[in-house]
C-alpha cells in the first residue's frame, strides 16, 4: 500500500466510520440513560472478572466501530455501579445531564489546554464571566467576583480536595510573609513548623490531606451536639495554640458534612478569622448547590468574612464531573507562591485576563466552562433550582416514612437531599441492617459513624429520582428490617 493509499485509508476511517461510531455512541447514551432504572444499581461481578472477557494484548489491526459497541455491555456495562439510577442513594450525587455530555463534548473536540489566556482565549474568557454568573446565582458577595473590578474572581478546579489544597498553599504564603516581616530573623523551617489550621473533626478527609500535602499541622476540632463547629471551639484552640507559639493560619468550614450534611456556623467563624487574620476557607462541596435557593442562603451567613469559597456543581448542579468552583478574593496570594514563568509560557497580553495556569496545580485545563454555560443557559436558574427543591422534597418523603415506622429513627436533621437514620438500637443492628439491604441489591447505601453510633444514608442522587422511586427504596429498608427483627 502506498503513503498516498494510507493516508486515504485514514481519512475515510476518520471521515465515515468514526463519524457513525459517534452517532451510534449518541444513541447508546441516551438509551442507557432513559431505562437506566431498569439495570440492577450494583454489578454482581467479583475482581478480576474483565481481564478474562479482553485480549491480552492491544489488536496490531484495527478493528471495526461495530465490534466495539458489541463488547460496551458485555464489558464495560456488566461491571458499571450506576451512579444515575434512582436505586442509587450511596455517598453524595455526582451530577449528569445531556447539555453538560455535550458541552463535553464539544470540549473533546477543541481539545485546547488553556493554561494561559492566549493558550486559547474563549476557554479563560468564559470561565471567568461563567464564575460570575454562577456567583451571582448563589448571592456571593460581589468582593469575590471579577466583574467587581479588582483581582477577585473565580477558577474551576477539578475537584473540592484541589481547592482546598489551593487556599492552604495561599494561605500558608501569605502568613508566611506577614511573619517573615515581623520576624526577620526566623527562617522558612521554622515558621513552617509553628504553622497551624483547622476544621471540623466531620470535615472530609480531602482537608486533613491539604494539611498532609502541605506540610502543616491541622486540628481536627469538636463540633458541637448538631454536628457544627462553633466559634467558641475555634476561639478557644487558637489562643491555646498561641500560648504555645504557634501560629494559627488556616480555617475550613464545612457547609454540608459528608457524614451527616451539618453546617458549621460559618458567622461565628468568620468573626473569628478576620479578628485574628486568619485565612477562612468555606467546602461547601455538595450543599453549595442549595444556595442558588435563596431559602437555603441562611446556612452560608458571614460568607462575606471568609477568603475562599468553593463547591461542586459536579456534585448537584447537573454538570458532569469534573467541575469544581472555586472563588478567592486575592488570588495574588497564589498567584505568587507558585509563579514560575518559562519563556515559552509568556505571552504579550498577560496580565490583562487570568493566566489560569497560576491559579491551580497542574499546568493542563480543559475548556470545562463549557459545561456550565450550556446547563445554565438551557436549564436556566428557574429549572436547577427546581432540581434541587425536588431532592430536598424527596428526602423529606423518605424522613417521613422512616420517622412513620417506630423501629427507626432520625439521626440528623434532615436539611438537603441526605437522611441520616438507623433502627433504635445498636449498632451491630443496623450494620446487619445495612448488609442485608445491599445483599438485596435492589438499592445501594453507604453508612456512616459518629462518635461511635453507626447509621445509614440514603441520599437522593439521581435526577431521575420520582416520589414512586423513593417509596420503592423505603420499602426495600422496611423489608430488610423485616427480615432481621424476624430472625431475632
Ligand atoms: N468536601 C466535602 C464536604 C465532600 O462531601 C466531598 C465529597 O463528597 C469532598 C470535599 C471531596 O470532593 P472532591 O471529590 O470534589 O474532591
Amino acid at each position: 500500500m502506498s503513503d498516498q493509499d494510507l493516508k486515504l485509508k485514514f481519512e475515510t476511517m476518520e471521515a465515515g466510520d468514526f463519524k457513525d461510531f459517534a452517532k451510534a455512541m449518541t444513541d447508546y447514551i441516551a438509551e442507557y440513560l432513559e431505562n437506566i432504572r431498569d439495570r440492577q444499581v450494583v454489578p454482581s461481578v467479583k475482581p478480576g472478572y474483565l481481564r478474562p472477557l479482553v485480549p491480552e494484548q492491544a489488536p496490531e489491526k484495527a478493528e471495526p466501530w461495530t465490534a466495539v459497541m458489541a463488547d460496551i455491555e458485555r464489558v464495560v456495562m456488566s461491571g458499571v455501579t450506576h451512579w444515575h439510577s434512582p436505586r442509587f442513594h450511596a455517598y453524595f450525587p455526582t451530577a449528569n445531564s445531556y447539555p453538560a455530555i455535550v458541552a463535553d463534548m464539544l470540549s473533546g473536540a477543541i481539545a485546547c489546554i488553556g493554561f494561559t489566556w492566549i493558550a486559547s482565549p474563549a476557554c479563560t474568557e468564559l470561565e471567568v464571566v461563567m464564575l460570575d454568573w454562577l456567583g451571582q446565582m448563589l448571592g456571593l458577595p460581589e468582593s469575590f467576583l471579577a466583574r467587581s473590578g479588582g483581582e477577585a474572581g473565580g477558577v474551576i478546579q477539578g475537584t473540592a480536595s484541589e481547592a482546598t489544597l489551593v487556599a492552604l498553599l495561599g494561605a500558608k504564603n501569605r502568613t508566611m510573609l506577614r511573619v517573615k516581616e515581623q520576624h526577620p530573623e526566623w527562617t522558612d523551617t521554622d515558621i513552617l513548623s509553628k504553622l497551624v489550621g483547622y476544621c471540623n473533626k466531620q470535615a472530609h478527609s480531602s482537608v486533613e490531606r491539604a494539611g498532609l500535602l502541605g506540610g502543616v499541622k491541622l486540628r481536627a476540632l469538636q463540633p458541637d451536639g448538631k454536628r457544627r463547629l462553633r466559634g467558641d471551639t475555634l476561639k478557644d484552640a487558637i489562643e491555646e495554640d498561641v500560648r504555645n507559639g504557634l501560629i494559627p493560619f488556616y480555617v475550613v468550614a464545612t457547609l454540608g458534612t459528608t457524614s451527616s450534611c451539618a453546617f458549621d456556623n460559618l458567622e461565628e467563624i468568620g468573626e473569628v478569622c478576620s479578628s485574628k487574620n486568619i485565612w477562612l476557607h468555606v467546602d461547601a462541596a455538595y450543599a453549595g448547590s442549595a444556595f442558588i435557593c435563596p431559602e437555603y442562603r441562611y446556612l452560608m451567613k458571614g460568607v462575606d468574612k471568609a477568603d475562599s469559597f468553593n463547591f461542586n456543581p459536579h456534585k448537584w448542579m447537573l454538570v458532569n464531573f469534573d467541575c469544581s468552583a472555586m472563588w478567592l478574593k486575592e488570588p495574588r496570594w497564589i498567584i505568587d507562591a507558585f509563579n514560575v514563568d518559562p519563556l515559552y509560557l509568556k505571552h504579550d497580553q498577560q496580565g490583562s485576563a487570568p493566566d489560569y495556569r497560576h491559579w491551580q496545580i497542574p499546568l493542563g485545563r480543559r475548556f470545562r466552562a463549557l459545561k456550565l454555560w450550556f446547563v445554565l443557559r438551557l436549564y436556566g436558574v428557574e429549572n436547577l433550582q427546581k432540581h434541587i427543591r425536588k431532592h430536598i422534597a424527596l428526602a423529606h418523603l423518605f424522613e417521613r416514612l422512616c420517622s412513620a415506622d417506630e423501629r427507626f429513627e432520625i439521626y440528623e436533621e434532615v436539611t438537603m437531599g441526605l437522611v441520616c437514620f438507623r433502627l433504635k438500637g445498636g449498632n451491630e443492628q443496623n450494620e446487619e441492617l445495612l448488609r442485608r439491604i445491599n445483599g438485596r441489591g435492589k438499592i445501594h447505601l453507604v453508612p456512616s459513624k459518629i462518635d461511635d453510633t453507626y447509621f445509614l444514608r440514603v441520599a437522593i442522587c439521581s435526577r431521575f429520582s420520582e416520589e414512586s422511586d423513593i417509596h420503592i427504596s423505603w420499602e426495600e429498608v422496611k423489608a430488610s428490617a423485616d427480615e432481621i427483627l424476624k430472625a431475632r
